[in-house]
Formats: C-alpha cells, sequence, structure tokens
C-alpha cells in the first residue's frame, strides 16, 4: 500500500475539506506515518476517517478529531505541552512536531511503554512519557502553555486549569459517556473564557477528577 498517497487524501479529502487550516497542523499531519501508530493488521485503515483499536480496549483517534483539537491548541515552537492520554503515541508526536516539549500522561502501563517505544524509534527527543492518572494534571513540571486531553470528562478537571500559564489553553472533551462536546479553556487572569466546539466521542478519562472507575459512567 502507498502510505505516503494514503497519507496526502487525508489531509486533502478529510481535513483541509472539513475546514481545517492551519499549516502547521496540515504539514506535521501530511508528515507523520500515522500506519506505525496502529496494530500491523489495521495498517492498510491508518488513513481512514474513524478511530481505530489499538488494545487494552482503547483507540486512536480519528484524524479528523486529532487535527481540530491539535489546531484549538494554537501552538508556538516555544510551548510546553501537556497531554492527557498517549494511548498510541500519535498525537503526541504531532505535538512534537509543533512545540518544544511535550509532557504525555498514560494510565495504561503497557500503552505507555509502546508509545515510548515508538516515538524514540522515530528520533523524538522532545517528549517524557508518564504512566498515570492525568486527570489531576502533572504538577512537577507546571505550568503548561497547552494542555489537551484526549479522553472524556464528565466536567473539566480543576487541577489541570491550574496548571495552565496566563493566555493558556486546554481542550478536553467534557460530557456523558456516549456524547461529549469539545471545549477550549483559556486562562485570562483569573478567569477562564469558555469555548463551546463539535460534538464528539471518547472514551473516559478515568481517574481522581474524571470517571472515578471503569463502569461508573
Ligand atoms: N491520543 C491517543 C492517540 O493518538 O492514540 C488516543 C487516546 S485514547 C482515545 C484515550 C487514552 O486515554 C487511552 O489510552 C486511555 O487509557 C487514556 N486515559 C484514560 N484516562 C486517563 C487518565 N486519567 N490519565 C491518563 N490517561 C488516561
Amino acid at each position: 500500500m502507498d502510505f505516503t498517497s494514503a497519507r496526502k487524501s487525508m489531509v486533502e479529502y478529510q481535513l483541509k475539506a472539513r475546514g481545517i487550516q492551519a499549516p502547521n497542523v496540515l504539514h506535521a499531519m501530511e508528515k507523520i506515518p500515522r500506519h506505525l501508530f496502529v496494530p500491523e493488521e489495521l495498517q492498510e485503515y491508518a488513513y481512514e476517517d474513524h478511530p481505530l483499536s489499538i488494545g487494552c480496549g482503547q483507540t486512536i483517534s480519528q484524524p479528523y478529531m486529532v487535527a481540530i483539537m491539535t489546531e484549538l491548541l494554537e501552538l508556538k515552537p516555544s510551548d510546553k505541552v501537556l497531554e492527557v492520554g498517549t494511548g498510541s503515541g500519535y498525537q503526541t508526536a504531532i505535538l512534537a512536531e509543533l512545540a518544544q516539549y511535550v509532557i504525555s500522561i498514560e494510565r495504561i502501563h503497557e500503552l505507555a511503554e509502546e508509545a515510548k517505544k515508538r516515538l524514540t524509534n522515530l528520533g523524538y527527543t522532545n517528549i517524557k512519557i508518564i504512566c498515570g492518572d492525568g486527570s489531576k494534571g502533572y504538577p512537577p513540571e507546571k505550568y503548561y502553555d497547552a494542555i489537551i486531553v484526549t479522553a472524556g470528562s464528565p466536567e473539566v478537571p480543576e487541577s489541570l486549569k491550574k496548571q495552565l500559564n496566563e493566555g493558556g489553553r486546554l481542550v478536553i472533551p467534557v460530557g456523558g459517556a456516549n456524547l461529549q462536546v469539545l471545549l477550549k479553556i483559556i486562562k485570562q487572569g483569573n478567569d477562564y473564557l469558555i469555548e463551546k466546539h463539535t460534538s464528539c466521542i471518547f472514551v473516559p478519562l478515568i481517574g481522581s477528577e474524571g470517571w472515578r472507575k471503569i463502569g461508573e459512567n
């Protein structure tokens, strides 16, 4: 299969055609070999317009969702980013192309280890993967210019808001187990500006500031 052409088509027909405009996002998604982030037997579907299973009951998000969330973060090359929900590490790689430093937290040890290996093999040196509960953020490295949560939360975790730099952006799906709304929260002084974006469906954020346990949602 010609993965390079598949990637170009994904950018043209799934991303640009649906309104993704940021050149840095489009460039990163055309560059990164998404098929290397999915199990071998699913590689031929890696550039299609839907999520795919990555094992442990988790998914790699649909390309459009990765693109819109990344665009909303408005990343600059000097930014420090926190990602909650490493999964396959694909979104992590996109962030690492656009920002200076990325810390990514994954609660499932096996996924965190696989993502770490994959990203090291691809040559990334500006990523730190942590295994743990990212619903409360990662205080040792606060504050962050941008925080992205790639799992659905019943509400916006207070700890994540508090770990934003002034002007920092938090992008997070919030709502029930079967449907969420993508929120963008911007820290402005003591206030937080909230923008509502598209509807979405994510696996649950499980943790002390998300869903308390599997099955609660
Ligand atoms: N961004 C990923 C990618 O590109 O493959 C997709 C992430 S998947 C939709 C959501 C991930 O969030 C899962 O791997 C899940 O284990 C993880 N997760 C759920 N709750 C979490 C938590 N409290 N802290 C860290 N990771 C969590």
